[in-house]
């Protein structure tokens, strides 16, 4: 993934995302051959989009041929002033910290006895990123690497994994006694068009679904909340396996639900016990395994 500026302008640096046993690895592919001549913006626009992100830093590596021989704990970089794990979004000069992880990595060059140490080495940044864990990863690297609100780059979940990270942030102002800023918001009647990510639904479905629950939600077995402006009762329906772990389309994927249990379906603690105990439920049920998604082109 290459990344791009703020100003929409895709530079020559390249990253990746790796999970590893720890949790998630941001890997800068180093510069050299020809490749990668924005290296040092790369990372500079990298950290400060981690900052935004709220990710805890919990250390640097060097992850070039000649340190991959070296221990795990050799490879890390120590980085003057600065202690890990590092709280981004508290860190007031991130242009200091961009400039000591490029002397660290000098001093490891040297150290591994390279010509001049190379400040531009391929580079681990073990990140501590909890709201991001549910979180598809070609998803967060478009959000890393891509300008905020890019197309593609602000999907609903990574919306939600947001509101995750700054709730988080809440919470550890009250725990640290911390003051809390009431936001000043923004205006609203704002307005903008984007590619959007959505899964086509076939309309028979829905209807027959909502026709066979005959106004009661297949879930909890409670009557539809509300009645909508044509009469007819309002329920949800609801892929067992998601349409986006590539569940079917089908009428044995698929179950009427009320807002609540709907909801809870997707976001509960218990929603894969309560998934389990709709398969038992709904005779017509069949739990599908997760299967590749099809890509349609644009339109
Ligand atoms: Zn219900
Ligand atoms: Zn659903």
């Amino acid at each position: 993934m290459k990344v791009t500026n703020d100003q929409g302008h895709e530079l020559d640096a390249r990253f990746v995302l790796e999970p590893t046993t720890a949790g998630l690895d941001l890997v800068i592919t180093a510069r050299g051959g020809g490749l990668n001549s924005d290296y040092e913006k790369g990372v500079a626009i990298l950290i400060s989009r981690l900052a935004q992100w709220r990710v805890v830093l919990d250390g640097v590596s060097v992850d070039s041929s000649v340190a991959r021989k070296l221990p795990t704990e050799e490879r890390r970089l120590a980085v003057q002033n600065f202690s890990f794990p590092l709280e981004l979004v508290a860190v007031t000069d991130i242009r200091s910290l961009r400039l000591g992880i490029r002397s660290a990595t000098v001093a490891f060059g040297q150290r591994e006895g390279a010509i001049g140490g190379n400040p531009t080495k391929r580079l681990r940044l073990h990140l501590d990123w909890p709201a991001a864990r549910d979180v598809r990863l070609n998803v967060l690297e478009a959000a890393l690497g891509g300008p905020a609100n890019a197309s593609g780059g602000d999907k609903p979940e990574l919306a939600e994994a947001r509101v995750a990270a700054a709730t988080k942030e809440l919470r550890t102002r009250v725990a640290q006694d911390r003051p809390i800023v009431c936001p000043s918001g923004g205006p609203g009647g704002v307005r903008t068009w984007g590619v959007a990510v959505y899964y086509p639904r076939k309309d028979d479905v829905i209807a027959w679904v909502l026709h066979t629950a005959g106004g009661r939600c297949e879930v909890c077995g409670d009557a539809a909340p509300f009645l909508k402006n044509d009469g007819e009762p309002y329920l949800e329906v609801h892929h067992v396996r998601h349409l986006a772990d590539g569940g079917p389309d089908q009428t044995d994927n698929a179950v009427a639900a009320c807002p609540n249990c709907h909801r809870r379906l997707h976001f509960s603690a218990d929603r894969e016990v309560l998934r389990s105990a709709l398969l038992v439920r709904v005779p017509r049920l069949v739990d599908y395994p997760k299967a590749p998604i099809i890509e349609l082109p644009t339109v």
